[in-house]
């Protein structure tokens, strides 16, 4: 049984696995997946129990993707009866289903979530004082209306992604799933577009087979293996991540530790943005810098629409 949200008791708030990863990493809060108590994201069954019959976190603070990251009971975990996270209903096909996504959330926002600490931080894990029977509050003061932050939609960029890569041997389902950025709704299999094809559409989510990432100290330049066709000639295609970018990361520092990993990475590992569509450019040649070659290159300008990771199945 995997959970599409859980109940944070340090937020006071439900959160997919995927905002816990993003909270974890964020190096403006001082969130700790650890220290903080996960329970059934179903009021009434979370105020039969108290706090201590609490969800493990799987895949929650790993730099380096690991699919396919989950909330899950503990064998400890009680539900009340009909509750539709009951342990119980496990049977044999759940265990597989915890190598795929199956939460697929209709849209992804494009501006961050906020969240909200209405509990203080004890210094000992357990003492976070808690009425059990409290339901969540309904907040209006937050940056997004109410609605935003129920688990159809994310403003974190690896749900859908991984939404895609663990689903890659299912075109009909990704083809079935609806996916809305922006004012743009389209399938997942529509979104997700290969970087070879990206003149075909723009606004899209471009992915490929990274051939290369240059390392640049303080910035870097993913080259993908595939190359755009225009007029019967073959162009590289390449995104770059500036210095200031980097610098101004609130996830700075498991950012780099995942990109210096890449860079020196034997695995194969694959690019996902979005945002930003590379065009064709005129750049100096190394070799000979009174001539120029074209490249197709865009700078990201957003590194939360940014993932490098293992994508197995997806070629
Ligand atoms: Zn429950």
């Amino acid at each position: 049984m995997k959970f599409d949200t859980a109940y944070s008791l340090s937020l006071d708030d439900k959160l997919s696995i995927y905002d816990v990863r993003d909270l974890n990493f964020d190096e403006t809060t001082d969130f700790d997946s650890d220290k903080d108590s996960f329970l059934c994201p179903n009021d009434e069954c979370r105020a039969a129990f108290d706090t201590s019959n609490a969800l493990s976190t799987f895949n929650a603070k790993n730099v380096n993707y690991l699919r396919t990251p989950h909330f899950k009971n503990k064998t400890s975990t009680r539900h009340i009866e009909g509750c539709r996270y009951t342990s119980s209903h496990k049977t044999a096909t759940d265990e597989n289903d915890d190598e795929r996504e199956d939460n697929f959330p209709s849209e992804f926002v494009l501006t961050r979530r906020q969240y909200e600490r209405k509990t203080p931080v004890v210094s000992t894990e357990g003492n976070v004082p808690y009425d059990p029977l409290k339901v969540p509050s309904n907040r209006s003061s937050v940056s997004h209306s109410p609605n935003d932050s129920t688990p159809d939609k994310t403003s974190v960029f690896a749900h859908p992604v991984e939404c895609f890569v663990s689903n890659i041997d299912d075109k009909d389902k990704l083809k079935s799933m609806p996916l809305k950025i922006g004012d743009h709704t389209a399938s997942y299999w529509t979104f997700f577009k290969k970087i070879e094809y990206l003149q075909d559409n723009k606004g899209l989510i471009y992915w490929g087979k990274i051939k290369e990432i240059k390392d640049y100290t303080s910035s870097f330049r993913i080259d993908f293996e595939k190359k755009v066709w225009l007029d019967k000639k073959p162009y590289s295609v390449n995104v770059y991540l500036s210095k200031k970018l980097i610098e101004n990361y609130r996830k700075r520092k498991a950012f780099l530790e995942q990109i210096k990993a890449a860079v020196d990475s034997e695995r194969a590992l694959y690019c996902f943005f979005y945002g930003v569509t590379p065009k064709l450019q005129q750049v100096p040649s190394k070799r000979n810098p009174e001539q120029t070659f074209g490249v197709f290159s865009a700078n990201i300008e957003n590194l939360d629409h940014l993932i490098i990771r293992e994508a197995p199945g997806v070629e």
